[in-house]
């Protein structure tokens, strides 16, 4: 018997448990470009509700054409990791829209904003410090806070009478950062930026925010929590992705304090030991930024679009959670019930996920919708048709 035939009956063991328990993930195939009606499989056409492509920029004219002129006149790859030789004009003028946007004084690029979280603290923090973060919070910011030594505070999610208790008890440490998402992704609800600032100056913190789910969505521009909260300016460091409603291909970034931002061009590890981003995206990206700037269209129909669908959903007597983005969770509370009304509503032509435990509490069991400014009025119609007529039949709605 080999290492590997030991290790292989392990792995075959873990894989089967983990399909006994239901939880194994079947990636379903797409055969068009992503948009708000997609080929999937054979070529079934559906209408999609469950990317992140919140604009609808997945498959826009403008930023492919942005990429391959792009691709035309600056090549394919850069081979390279920024600071040896990886820097074109291109990723220096993309960091400026970014800040720009973002009202801040500078950003950095990274591959994915995976990599930005994960290279966000253990550059900024050490054991002398503090980092309080949201129960909910993403996976990245997770493991990003894992690599750094500072002392760590978790509170319940946006519960300020937990996050003020974890504040007092960190007064021990040096530096202080409070650490949220913008938006919560399974449920859709924002983070209470302007109660967590009160906080933070009370008790002498800063305010990290990652804006992944909210750029592009939250606020009358897009401009995420901080626009929502009239904070522009107001928080230390926002991250966020390239990769959901800006255009969906790749990329993160980590925009905010320039000395902060400058720490991490010297030490963020994501950032020194992992290439640069192509310069066709790049291209994009800043072509997408002025898109966003010189028109509220996408963002304002996103906001139409959001409220039209959770008002009609409501009035068909659906359960949802109270959304302040483009997420709408719509309640089931049964594990089942969530996988068996996603099917019906595929062979409806409604393309959605259901989620159970452990991605969500037990008893939480849902389908989330997320809503795009792809979406056209009949989109809508039909999904909430789809959802009267098979929630319906499942009893889920009178
Ligand atoms: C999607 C997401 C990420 C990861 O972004 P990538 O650019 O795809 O790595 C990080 N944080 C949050 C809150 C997200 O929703």
């Amino acid at each position: 018997m080999s290492t590997y035939t030991k290790f292989q009956d392990f792995l075959k063991q873990e894989l089967s448990d983990i399909q006994s328990a239901g939880l194994y993930k079947n990636e379903r195939i797409i055969v068009s470009p992503q948009s708000a009606a997609i080929r999937v499989g054979k070529g079934q056409e559906v209408l999609n509700f469950c990317a992140n492509n919140y604009l609808g920029l997945s498959d826009n004219k403008e930023l492919i054409e942005a990429a391959k002129e792009a691709l035309d006149s600056r090549g394919y790859g850069m081979s390279s990791v920024r600071f040896i030789c990886g820097t074109q004009d291109l990723h220096k003028e993309l960091e400026a829209s970014i800040s720009k946007f973002f009202g801040t004084e500078d950003a950095i690029l990274y591959a994915a904003c995976f990599d930005a979280n994960g290279g966000v603290f253990e550059p900024l923090l050490s054991d002398q410090d503090a980092i309080i973060s949201d129960s909910l919070n993403h996976a990245s910011i997770i493991d990003g806070v894992r690599l750094c030594k500072a002392v760590r505070y978790r509170y319940a999610n946006a519960d300020m009478a937990d996050l003020e208790k974890q504040l007092q008890q960190a007064q021990a440490q040096r530096f202080r950062v409070i650490v949220t998402d913008g938006v919560f992704s399974m449920d859709g609800n924002v983070a209470p930026l302007d109660k967590i600032r009160e906080l933070a100056d009370k008790y002498d913190a800063m305010i990290m925010v990652d804006e992944s789910h909210s750029a592009g969505v939250v606020g009358h521009t897009g401009r995420g929590t901080s626009e929502l909260y009239n904070m522009i300016g107001k928080i230390e460091i926002i991250t966020g992705t390239l990769g959901k409603a800006f255009g969906g291909a790749i990329g993160g970034f980590t925009t905010g304090k320039k000395e902060i931002i400058d720490i991490l061009r010297q030490r963020s590890r994501p950032y020194l030991f992992s290439n640069s981003i192509p310069p066709m995206i790049a291209a994009a990206g800043i072509k997408m930024f002025e898109m966003i700037d010189r028109s509220n269209e996408l963002q304002d129909k996103l906001h139409d679009n959001t409220a039209y669908f959770v008002e009609k959903l409501k009035a068909a007597g659906f359960d949802i959670k109270p959304t302040q983005s483009a997420i709408c969770a719509v309640m089931l509370y049964d594990a089942k019930l969530s996988q068996d009304m996603a099917t019906k509503l595929q062979e409806e032509g409604i393309y959605v996920t259901g989620f159970y435990y452990p991605v969500v509490p037990k008893d939480q069991a849902r389908i989330r919708v997320q809503i795009s400014a792809a979406h056209e009025k009949e989109h809508l119609d039909k999904c909430i048709a789809a959802f009267t007529k098979v929630g319906k039949a499942l009893g889920v709605i009178k």
